[in-house]
């Protein structure tokens, strides 16, 4: 079987491809719109390639064009689920075009070795893509090795960005990060004020008894 796999990242790459080349002859293609800003896309493709070239695999890249991803989820407003899977759908969708074009037997993704996508989404709009290309998509669910793939990009020096692609996921990375410091600077807070009660007591029970 010949799999063309959406890659979107580098580090993504690693414990996908090497599950499904085990079984399958596989290929890369890199088709990733959503990534702002372009020096980001680039950053992300150059480390991907790197890895690739290094390992002996081949990979298209489909021309970047910020603008599809722009107006294919400008449906979705401030809803963050529809925008992830029209994202989806359309990364895919564009990796099915080139699938058909190529002649694979079917598509996949290394979205699904991130916890923090959807698979389910992923999976539905991945059918749906494929299917109005006539390609098999496969479904995966790879989070389960997403501490190798982890520990793998590290050992590798791979460039691991911190946000997942579009300028929304930056805006939110960037607000969940401010938000976990403001909860562990809390805890903290708290745990200062809880020793030097726990302290205060302490005295005064020690002054009671005298
Ligand atoms: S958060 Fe990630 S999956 Fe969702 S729209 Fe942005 S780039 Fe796409």
């Amino acid at each position: 079987m010949r799999i063309l796999l959406h890659a979107c990242c580098g580090p993504c790459l690693l414990e996908p491809y090497d599950a499904l080349a085990a079984e399958a002859v596989v290929d890369v293609c890199y088709a990733n719109p959503n990534i702002h800003p372009a020096e980001e896309y680039e950053r992300r493709r150059d480390t991907l390639l790197a890895y690739a070239e290094g390992t002996g695999i081949d990979v298209v890249e489909i021309p970047y064009d910020p603008s599809l991803w722009a107006d294919a989820v400008a449906h979705a407003g401030e809803d963050r689920a529809a925008r992830c899977r029209a994202c989806y759908r359309l990364r895919i969708g564009m990796v099915a075009a080139e699938a058909a074009r190529g002649g694979y037997d079917a598509v996949a993704t290394t979205l699904t070795v991130s916890p923090y996508q959807d698979p389910d989404s992923i999976r539905e709009e991945g059918e749906r893509a494929c299917a109005e290309h006539g390609v098999r998509f496969l479904p995966t669910d790879f989070r389960e090795r997403y501490p190798d793939a982890t520990r793998r990009s590290r050992e590798l020096g791979m460039y691991r960005q911190n946000y997942c692609g579009c300028a929304p996921s930056a805006a939110e990375a960037e607000r969940d990060r401010a938000s976990r410091k403001a909860a562990r600077a809390a805890a903290r807070q708290a745990a200062r004020e809880a020793a030097a009660e726990g302290a205060a007591e302490g005295a005064a029970d020690r002054r009671a008894g005298g």
